[in-house]
C-alpha cells in the first residue's frame, strides 16, 4: 500500500472549499543567513490552526453515509482531534477523541468547544490508542488514525502540491516529522511533481520515533517525553502499515533538534517573521538557524501549526524557557 500523486490530486478535489490554500512567503532574514531564498509555508494559518484539517476532511469525506452515521474515533496529540472535531461538527456526526495526559490543556479545550467527546487515557499515545480500539470494537465507531491511513496521508499531501505550485524551483522542503503522515504525503506530492527536490524530515531529539525506526529498519518504540514540540510526540505504531515504508523510501534525511533549538525557532518566528507558531511548527526554522540544513537552492520550511499555549509562548519569547522543558504553569 502506498499513496501516489493521483491519490493526492483526488484528495485536493475532495477537500476543495473545506480547507484554505495557505500563503507561502519569503523570509528575508532567513534568506540572508542562508545565502539562498528561504520560503515559509504559513500552514499554521490553516483553519483549526494546523495542516491536520487536510487529512481529516479528506478521510471524513471518503466515508459512506452508513459509516458517517456510526461516528469517528481517533487518538491524537491534539491537532488531529481538533481537525476531526471541526469536520465532524460541520457534517453533523459523532466524534470521540482519545488523548494522553501529555496533551496540553489549550488543545483539549478547543476540541471540547467543537462539541467532540474527549477521553483522557494514560501517559502516552499508545495508551490512548487502546481506548480507540475498544470504542471501535464495542461501539462500532470508525477509526481515523492521525497518520497511518491512506486518506489521511493523501490529504496532508495536498500541502505538497501547493508548495510546488508556489515555489516551483524548490531545492528542499523541510517537514515537521512525527508519525510521518505529513512527511509521507508531502514527499509523495513533491517528488511526484519534481523528482530532484529533497524532502527533509525534522523531529525533536526527545522521543523521535520515526528517526529511531528508520535507523532500526523497522518500527520501534521510544519513550514519550515532554517536549516543546508536543505535536511531534508519540510512536509510529509497531504495526505501522503505510507511513514508515513511505518515509523510508521518500525522505532524503531526518534532522533532530534540541529543546533550545526548537525554542529558538519559536522566538525567531515571532520576532523576525511576526508569526506565532507552536514548537512542532517551528522546527524548520529551528533547523535552519542551527545550521543543520545544507541546500543549494530555494528552501521551503512548512510552519505546520500554531496551537501553542500562549502563556508558554510568552515565556519562550521572553527567554524564560531554555534547556528545561516545562509547561506554562
Ligand atoms: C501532527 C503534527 C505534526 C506531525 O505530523 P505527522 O503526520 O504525525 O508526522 C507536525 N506539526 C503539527 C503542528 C502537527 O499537529
Amino acid at each position: 500500500m502506498t499513496v501516489e500523486l493521483q491519490h493526492i490530486r483526488a484528495a485536493r478535489e475532495r477537500i476543495a472549499g473545506k480547507v484554505e490554500r495557505t500563503p507561502c512567503v519569503v523570509s528575508q532574514s532567513l534568506s540572508d543567513r542562508a545565502g539562498h531564498p528561504v520560503h515559509l509555508k504559513l500552514e499554521h494559518h490553516q483553519t483549526t490552526g494546523a495542516f491536520k484539517l487536510r487529512g481529516a476532511s479528506n478521510a471524513i469525506a471518503a466515508l459512506s453515509a452508513e459509516e458517517k452515521s456510526r461516528g469517528v474515533v481517533a487518538a491524537s496529540t491534539g491537532n488531529h482531534g481538533r481537525a476531526l472535531a471541526h469536520t465532524a461538527k460541520l457534517e453533523g456526526i459523532r466524534a470521540v477523541i482519545c488523548m494522553s495526559r501529555l496533551v496540553p490543556e489549550n488543545k483539549l479545550d478547543a476540541i471540547r468547544r467543537l462539541g467532540a467527546e474527549v477521553r483522557i487515557i494514560g501517559n502516552s499515545q499508545d495508551d490512548a490508542q487502546q481506548e480507540v480500539d475498544r470504542l471501535a470494537a464495542e461501539e462500532g465507531l470508525i477509526m481515523l488514525p492521525p497518520f497511518d491511513h491512506p486518506d489521511i496521508v493523501a490529504g496532508q499531501g495536498t500541502l505538497g502540491l501547493e508548495v510546488m505550485e508556489q515555489v516551483p524551483d524548490t531545492a528542499a522542503v523541510l517537514v515537521p516529522l512525527s508519525g510521518g503522515g505529513l512527511a509521507a504525503g508531502v514527499a509523495a506530492a513533491v517528488k511526484g511533481v519534481s523528482r530532484g527536490t529533497k524532502v527533509i524530515g525534522i523531529s525533536m531529539t526527545r522521543g523521535a520515533a520515526m528517526k529511531a525506526s528508520l535507523d532500526a529498519g523497522r518500527p520501534v518504540q521510544v519513550e514519550e517525553l515532554l517536549t516543546l514540540a508536543d505535536s511531534l510526540g508519540g510512536g509510529i505504531g509497531l504495526d505501522n502499515r503505510l507511513t514508515f515504508a513511505m518515509c523510508r523510501s521518500l525522505l532524503d534525511d531526518v534532522v533532530l533538534l534540541s529543546e533550545d533549538e526548537i525554542a529558538a525557532g519559536i522566538r525567531h518566528a515571532y520576532e523576525q517573521e511576526r508569526e506565532i507558531v507552536e514548537g512542532a511548527g517551528a522546527v524548520g526554522i529551528g533547523a535552519l538557524l542551527a545550521g543543520k540544513i545544507k541546500a543549494k537552492g530555494p528552501v521551503v520550511a512548512i510552519l505546520s501549526g500554531r496551537n501553542i499555549d500562549m502563556a508558554l509562548h510568552r515565556k519562550i519569547v521572553c527567554g524564560e524557557v531554555s534547556s528545561r522543558t516545562e509547561r506554562a504553569a
